[in-house]
């Protein structure tokens, strides 16, 4: 029987992982698909994580991960590059489902993260992390005093563009409707902004450029108006966000603990969810704020909590 089980190894669950075995919990497995490190290693460059700031050349997220298994390691954490198919719950322990073997453990925190959207245009994963990004708050500042295109009709779309609008020298906003979907106040703020451009009823056809990454887009319209080029080094999509929650998923369809109509995970101030002894952390939580020292201070948080849950169990 585990002490408790952390279900990926992004940013929240090495951090859930470090804190839970530092405590003193013994028995404490890291199950991470693939490499720990979670999606912040796709990015080129980071420059908002405190403490760790590096100009020429930039900090990667695969630079800045890099130590963060090792440190936990040192403290006991174990990781078994394994999918978690399932977590669900017997009388006294959660089941770990690994397809192969099941697993019981006291407690888990889970930290599966979120998948933003792709929109489908060719060139798209080719520039991902090169210019194409789905994060404002964390590559914006590269657009400084230049022109950006944003893509999608949501709150998160035209916030973001505002954001944007902050930084960059002009935004064009590419929405595929000639309405928005976002809240009305939001557009209007956006139609009033100088400096943002809208261009409606329009898609993106591909993605183009060299090898430093992206030079342009070419827009399609669905309105009968001629392809054309933008040429701008960033492009922000914002199309919506799928938080990964299927391992929470049961056999009867239903979900172990509570989740909002987002499909994120209800948690209080501690990381507790609807469920005692199953805790969330990072991006699939509700209310994240998808930053990686946030995603952190969650997993402390959790792992902390694990730590007194396990301890209080057992006596
Ligand atoms: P994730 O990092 O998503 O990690 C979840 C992990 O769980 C993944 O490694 C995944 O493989 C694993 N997993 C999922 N399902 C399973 C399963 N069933 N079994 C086993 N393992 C599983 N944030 C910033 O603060 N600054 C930035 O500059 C910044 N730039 C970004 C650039 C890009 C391109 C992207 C995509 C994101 C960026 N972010 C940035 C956001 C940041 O990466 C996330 O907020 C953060 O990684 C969330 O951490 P997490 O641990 O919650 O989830
Ligand atoms: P969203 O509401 O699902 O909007 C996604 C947008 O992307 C839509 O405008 C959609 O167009 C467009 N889109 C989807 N697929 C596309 C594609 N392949 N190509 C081009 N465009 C595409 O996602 P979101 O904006 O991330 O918001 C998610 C949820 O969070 C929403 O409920 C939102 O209200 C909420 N949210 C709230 C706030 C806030 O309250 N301040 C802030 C952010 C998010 P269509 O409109 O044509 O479908």
């Amino acid at each position: 029987m585990l002490d408790c089980a952390i279900v990926g190894g992004g940013p929240a669950g090495l951090t859930a992982g470090l804190y839970a075995t530092r405590g003193g919990l013994k028995n404490v497995v890291m199950y991470e698909m693939g490499m720990p490190g979670g999606q912040i290693t796709q990015s080129s460059e980071i420059e908002n994580y405190p403490g760790l700031f590096r100009e020429d050349p930039p900090l990667t997220g695969m630079d800045l991960m890099e130590s963060w298994p090792k440190q936990c390691q040192h403290f006991g954490l174990v990781h078994e590059m394994k999918e978690v198919r399932r977590v669900s719950k017997s009388d006294d322990a959660f089941i770990i489902d690994l397809g192969s073997e099941k697993v019981e453990a006291l407690s888990v925190v889970v930290c599966t993260g979120s998948t933003p959207r792709r929109a489908g245009f060719e060139g798209e994963e080719e520039f991902f992390g090169k210019g194409v990004s789905s994060c404002a708050t964390c590559d914006g500042f590269f657009y400084r005093d230049r022109e950006v295109a944003v893509l999608g009709g949501g709150d998160t779309a035209l916030e973001e563009a505002l954001y944007l609008a902050n930084i960059s020298s002009k935004v064009y906003l590419i929405h595929r409707r000639d309405e928005f979907r976002a809240a009305p106040p939001t557009v209007e703020r956006v139609k009033k902004n100088e400096k943002i451009e809208v261009i409606y009823n329009a898609g993106i056809r591909r993605a183009f450029g060299d090898v430093m990454g992206l030079c342009g887009i070419e827009l399609q319209f669905n309105d009968g108006r001629e392809n054309m080029t933008l040429e701008v080094p960033g492009l922000f999509v914002f199309v919506g966000n799928d938080v990964n929650n299927a391992v929470l998923r049961q056999e009867d369809g239903s979900f172990i603990c509570d989740l909002n109509e987002r499909g994120e995970v209800l948690v209080d101030l501690n990381m507790h969810t609807s469920v005692k002894g199953l805790f969330a952390a990072g991006d699939i939580r509700m209310d994240a704020a998808k930053q990686v020292v946030c995603a952190a201070a969650d997993g402390a948080i959790a792992g902390m909590q694990a730590l007194h849950y396990v301890q209080e169990k057992i006596g």
